[in-house]
Order: C-alpha cells, then structure tokens, then sequence
C-alpha cells in the first residue's frame, strides 16, 4: 500500500515514540543482562578454580602419600633381602646380572619401580658403572701353569719386544692345550691381534669370528665381552647392526663406563644405525650416573626408614626412595629405587583420584611448562614432599567448562535479538495496519461523496429529459426516442450503481447472502452478455461472443455470476480505449466452467495486477473513468463464495483478459 501524503507525517511521529518506549528499553535490558551475565560468568569461574585448587591439594597429597608407601613396600619385598649379592664385594658382568634378575621379578610386583639400585658409601654399585680390577685366571692344574707360563713369553714378546710373529707363535701353543673355554678364548683373541699387527688380515678376520662364534659370551680379564671386541675388530657392516641392538637390550651386562666407550666406537663403523633407540638399559644407566653424581645421604641412616632423593638431569626428572638393606652384614650397602612416572601417571593417579571420588582431569606436568588448556580451566597443585620437579593440572571433567557463561552470553543474547526482531516485526505490522485502515477510511470518505455526485449525474439528465418531453408535446419522433433512450440508459446506469453499492455495503457489514443452485451457466452469461452487449453494440463496440453448449453442472448464484459478468464488461468497455473490441468466451476445462472476458485496451502493468482485487484499488491511470475501485473486489468476492478463481493476464497498451473459474458439481 502506497503511503500517501497524509500517513507520512503520522509516521514520523510514531517512529521516534516507537524508539524511545520499546526499541531504546529493549537495548538497555539487552546490556544489562550481559552485564549480569558476565559478572556470574567470572563468579563461577572463581568457584570453579578454588575448588579446583582444592581437589588439587587434596589429590596432590594422596598421589604422593601412595607414592612412597608403595615404594616403601617395594623395598621391602622379601626378594629384595635375599639379593644375590657378591660375598668378595665385586660387582662383576655376572653378579650384575644375577642382581638385575632378581630386580625384574621384584619389579613385576611393584610396577611403582622403574629402576633399582644399590650403592655402598655414596657409590652407585648395580647398575654397573665401572668394571672391577681385572681378574687373572687361576692357575690350578699342570697345563693351566705350562698356559701362564707360554702366554706371558707371548706378552712379553709382543709387547715389550714389538715382536707380533713370535708371540702368535706361543699364543698358538697355549691356545692348543686342552683347557676350559676362559684361557682358550683369552689364547684365541691374542692370536687374532697378532695376526693382525703381522698383516695377515684374512686370517685375523677368521680368529675373531671362531672368537665371536664359540666364545662370545665369555669376558676377558678387564670384562670385555669377546664378541663386542670381536665385531668391533672385524668391523663386518654385517654385523654390527646385531652387536648395538644387543647392547641395548642389556646382553653381557655393560658398565656404564663400556657402554659409552663401546658405543662411540661402533657408531663410527660401517652398516652402524646412528638412531639412539629408547634402551631401558641404556637409561637405567644413565639414570646410575645421574645418581652417583647426586647422591649423598644427610644425617644418621636409620634401619627400615625410607628416604626420598628428588634430583634433574636435563631432560629427566628423577623422584627416588632408598633405605638401608636389612640384612646381616648387609648393612654398608643402600637399596632405592626411582618412581615409574608413566605408571604413576597413567594408573595411580586415576586410581586415587577415583577413590577420591574425584571426576576432574588431572596430570603430572613438569615445573613451568606452559599452561595448556582453556584460561582458568587447569590449576596447577604443588607436591609437598615428593616431586619437586613436578606440578599437578587438574581441570574440570572433560566436557564441562569452566567458561560456560560464554554459552549463556550467546545464549542471551540471541534470546533478546528475537524478541527484539519480534517486537520490531509486529509493531511493523500494526502500525502497517494502522496506516492501512487510514487509507481505508479516507477512500470510504472520497467514496461516499464520489457515489452521491454519480447518482446525481444520471438522475439529473432522467429528470431533464423528462421535463422536456413533458412540456414540449411536438417533438419528431426520432427525436423522442433519442430522449426516452437517454433515460432509459440512465436508469439502468443508475440501477447498476446501486446494485454495485448494496453488494459492497452487505459485503463490508457480511449480510452479503448467495442463493447457490445447480445449473447451466451457460444461460445465465449468455443472458448477461446479451443485455450489456447490445448496449456496448450500440456505442460501436464489436462483441465476440463463444458460448459452449452442454456444459458441465455448476452450483451457482445466478444474480451474482450476472453481476460479476457485468463488471468484467463494463470494465473491458470503460479501458478499451480507441480499439473498440470485446470478447466473452464460455468453455469447459478440467473440473472448471471457464469464462474469459477479453479486451484490447490499455491494458494493466504488471507491478498493478496483484492489487487490482483489494477494495478501492483504482490504477493510478484511470482516473476520470467513473468508478470506485469496487467492481474487481466484488467479482473477487464473488468467485471466492463460489469455491471458484479469478485470474487475470494483461498487457499494457494491448489488453486484458480476465478469467474466471466455477468448480463442477458433476461432468
Ligand atoms: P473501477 O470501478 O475503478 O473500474 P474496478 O475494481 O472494477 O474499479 O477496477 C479496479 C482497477 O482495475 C481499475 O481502476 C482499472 O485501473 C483496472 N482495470 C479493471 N479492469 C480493467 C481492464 N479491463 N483493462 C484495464 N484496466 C482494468
């Protein structure tokens, strides 16, 4: 609906009203309820981390209370009191091995552990970190002393006098005399140098691999294991791949001090793997060195008292317990070990936290890493005792956050965006409607002194032409005919505007009552259309008329299908313009009695055809064509109480056709 000159300033004065007294409201309860969002988001974000500093305490305490009460035990295993340890107090390749055993199986009780170690007066002595003083073989038989006596010519042969080719020759002798695989081996791996510094390399590579073949799992006397000399000797790409994998797995029972020697060396022979692979063996080695380089107990040892030792070495963090072990003459020698963090990690921790029935997320995370996770959403405990290296992050159970006011922000808000938008949406309406009715009254004014100056028209020249044909008694026959056909004309001019006007005034107060009844339609139209069509014949119009017979039953009101036919041609003549041409069809169609009412005249632009159907639409361009923009609105109404449609196409400058549909009762 065009807004006319007079809604306009109506509109500017409800715009500022509607502004202050809803839009302007709206905002300020819009801000203040963010505002009240946000200071109960940050309130819950305090709660929520007190609380959560508080489970941390509490779940910090636990973890380490289970901690060294677990390793406490693991110390105490009855397996740990009956350690295999060397009664000369050499800790050898063998004793070492025999040792590392026993931890295994102690290990597999008290996963607590990672690594064991003992240590006599701040030394750390399993895991090996130095070889003892070598140890001679003992000469006990015949052949053993006659073995001595050829093998220290030998020496003496090689090293003193710088004479290799002499001193294989005795080896070899000594290497010949039927004794056990220790002084046999020992013989064998002089022959192998020895042939070597002789330049005999093809027979020095055959020595060592009968070295690495029959012997490789025997030591020399400063417990070199033969066969890492061996391959290191022969340096065969074949097989040092195999040498470095079995070092790593803690085969020959290295000292820490071999193990880096050994390895240097190898990684610097052909077919060497250079990637340092995770070696548990390797690193419960290096965790030794770490721990000797620490390691000095304050105060009095006290029997069956557990010490805790926390110590770095960059990258690791090491968290251990020792105590004395008790057993007789046992007392000089201290036995620890160092906490399993993964275990403690991926299995106490859960376990205490749910025992605690605690549903927070928690980690061990190393002193100052940076805070992870959402602001606020990991607090960070300390340990009291243990761990110093370490901090625990507890967070909110996993999908829960800490910052759900964030969701209520957005949940809010776009809460009062839509009642915002609804509010804007129906006053939009109303006051749409409100303009509307305006324009609505206006029109009924214009129209209530539009109507009375029309009737005035007709019934002024009915009365003219009455008086004179009352006082003038000789007037031409023709020419009182042309009179009496003026008033005729006019009076039925006159008729079809108050039919117009009742219609419309029963409609608007909806007294407007159809008397349906079966029929034909067919002779209802052709009735209406002969009437009018003489009349349109008469002011030189030319009527097409095709009206279909044997046409479907249709339920109808005879008078109103009439009226909403006069309309239709009423309105075809009145916008015909210069091309004076009216068509009415009649025909059948799907379930529908069609009439079309054809004109070529000045046609309708399109934007106009939707409105052409509401009471008092007039196109701006038929002004002073007669008329109250109430013709369609009946014909509309009137196919809408039929159950029917009313349709139109049209084309400006070159005519309209307007079709209207009744539903069939039966075919
Ligand atoms: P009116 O009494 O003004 O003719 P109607 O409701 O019958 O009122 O028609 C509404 C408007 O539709 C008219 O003002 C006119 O612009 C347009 N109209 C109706 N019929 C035709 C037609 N056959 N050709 C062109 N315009 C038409």
């Amino acid at each position: 609906m065009p807004l006319t000159g007079r809604a306009v300033p109506l509109f500017r004065r409800v715009l500022p009203v509607y502004l202050f007294a809803i839009v302007a409201p709206t905002l300020v309860l819009l801000y203040l309820g963010l505002q009240s969002v946000k200071r109960q988001r940050e309130a819950i974000v305090s709660l929520s981390e007190s609380n959560l500093r508080l489970s941390g305490d509490r779940l910090a305490a636990e973890l380490e209370r289970r901690t060294s009460e677990l390793a406490a035990s693991a110390l105490e295993d009855p397996d740990v009191v009956s350690l295999p340890l060397p009664a000369d107090g050499r800790f050898t390749p063998e004793v070492g091995a025999r040792i590392r055993n026993a931890f295994g199986r102690i290990q597999a009780r008290h996963p607590i552990a990672r690594h064991f170690f003992l240590l006599q007066g701040n030394a750390v002595r399993f895991p090996l970190l130095r070889a003892p003083s070598p140890q001679p073989l003992l000469a006990t038989s015949k052949d053993a002393r006659h073995f001595e006596q050829l093998f220290s010519e030998a020496e003496d042969q090689e090293l003193r006098l710088q004479r290799p080719d002499l001193a294989l020759e005795s080896y070899r002798q000594s290497y010949q005399l039927a004794l056990p695989d220790a002084w046999k081996a020992r013989a064998l791996e002089r022959m192998a140098r020895c042939l070597q510094e002789t330049q005999q390399a093809a027979k020095a590579g055959e020595a060592y691999r009968t070295l690495l073949g029959r012997y490789g799992g025997l030591y020399d006397s400063f417990f070199r294991p033969y066969a890492v000399v061996a391959v290191l000797e022969m340096k065969a790409p074949d097989l040092v791949p195999q040498l470095q994998r079995e070092m790593l797995r803690g085969q020959w029972e290295l000292t820490a001090e071999q193990m880096d020697y050994f390895w240097e060396r190898l990684i610097k022979l052909p077919g060497a793997q250079l990637s340092t692979q995770e070696s548990e063996f390797r690193s419960h080695l290096q965790f030794a060195q770490a721990l000797e380089a620490k390691f000095q107990h304050q105060g009095l040892l006290r029997p069956g008292e557990v010490y805790a030792l926390a110590f770095a070495r960059p990258p690791n963090n090491y968290q251990t317990y020792y105590t004395q072990l008790a057993a007789p003459g046992r007392s000089e020698t201290l036995v620890g070990l160092s906490v399993n963090l993964d275990w403690v990690q991926q299995t106490l921790l859960p376990q205490a936290s749910a025992d605690l029935g605690m549903e927070q997320v928690a980690r061990l995370v190393p002193n100052g890493s940076p805070d992870s996770g959402p602001p606020g959403g990991l607090v960070r405990a300390a340990f009291k005792d243990a761990f110093p290296f370490w901090k625990l992050a507890i967070g909110p159970a996993s999908g829960t956050n800490l910052a759900t006011g964030a969701n209520n922000t957005l949940v809010f808000s776009l809460s009062t965006i839509l009642v915002l938008s609804l509010l804007v949406l129906s006053i939009t309406l109303l006051v749409r409607d409100v303009f509307r009715q305006i324009e609505i009254g206006r029109l009924r004014a214009d129209f209530v002194s539009g109507i009375s100056h029309e009737l005035k028209t007709p019934l002024t020249l009915i009365r003219l032409y009455g008086e004179t044909l009352l006082e003038g008694e000789d007037f031409p026959e023709p020419e009182r005919r042309g009179y009496y056909q003026v008033i005729t004309r006019e009076s039925e001019r006159l008729t079809r505007l108050i039919e117009k006007v009742l219609d419309f005034s029963r409609i608007d107060r909806d007294r407007k009552q159809y008397h349906m009844q079966d029929g034909d339609l067919a002779a209802t139209i052709a009735d209406s259309v002969q009437i009018y069509g003489d009349y349109l014949k008469r002011r030189g119009f030319s009527v097409e008329t095709e009206i279909a017979t044997h046409l479907p039953t249709a339920r109808f009101d005879p008078e109103a299908v009439s009226q909403a036919v006069l309309n239709l041609l009423d309105n075809a003549a009145k916008y015909s313009a210069e091309s004076k041409f009216v068509g009415v069809r009649l025909q059948a169609g799907e379930a529908h009695v069609v009439l079309e009412v054809e004109d070529h005249g000045i046609g309708i632009p399109a934007n106009e055809r939707g409105k052409l159907f509401q009471q008092f639409y007039r196109s701006p361009g038929s002004t002073g064509k007669g008329g109250y923009g109430l013709g369609l609105y009946l014909v509309k109404h009137i196919m809408d109480a039929h159950g029917g449609a009313v349709e139109v196409e049209s084309e400006a400058g070159r005519g309209s056709r307007f079709r209207l549909s009744f539903p069939c009762t039966r075919s």
